[in-house]
């Protein structure tokens, strides 16, 4: 079966929420800089972001998280703009 190509929401911290998309646990989505290239992530904990999970945009450090589906590690439901 192919991977489905899931939109989820993409929650930013001072702006309308846009949308990501996500297959299984990764997501992928554009940073709100003029970085080209998306952001690719995998889901985390249940309890939230650690140093590990978090996601770093390269260009301008903004900090995201991939949260999951229910359990640690599942797949990924949204992904939230942490600073
Ligand atoms: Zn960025």
């Amino acid at each position: 079966m192919p991977q489905t190509q899931r939109l989820i929401p993409l929650v930013k911290l001072n702006a309308p929420d846009e949308l990501a998309v996500a297959t299984g646990n990764n997501a992928s989505w554009h940073c709100c800089c003029e970085r080209r290239l998306p952001l690719l992530g995998k889901s985390g904990q249940l309890k939230g972001p650690s140093e590990n999970t978090c996601v770093i945009c390269p260009n301008c450090e903004k900090k995201y998280f991939v949260a999951p589906d229910g359990g640690d590690y599942k797949r990924a439901v949204k992904v939230v703009q942490l600073a």
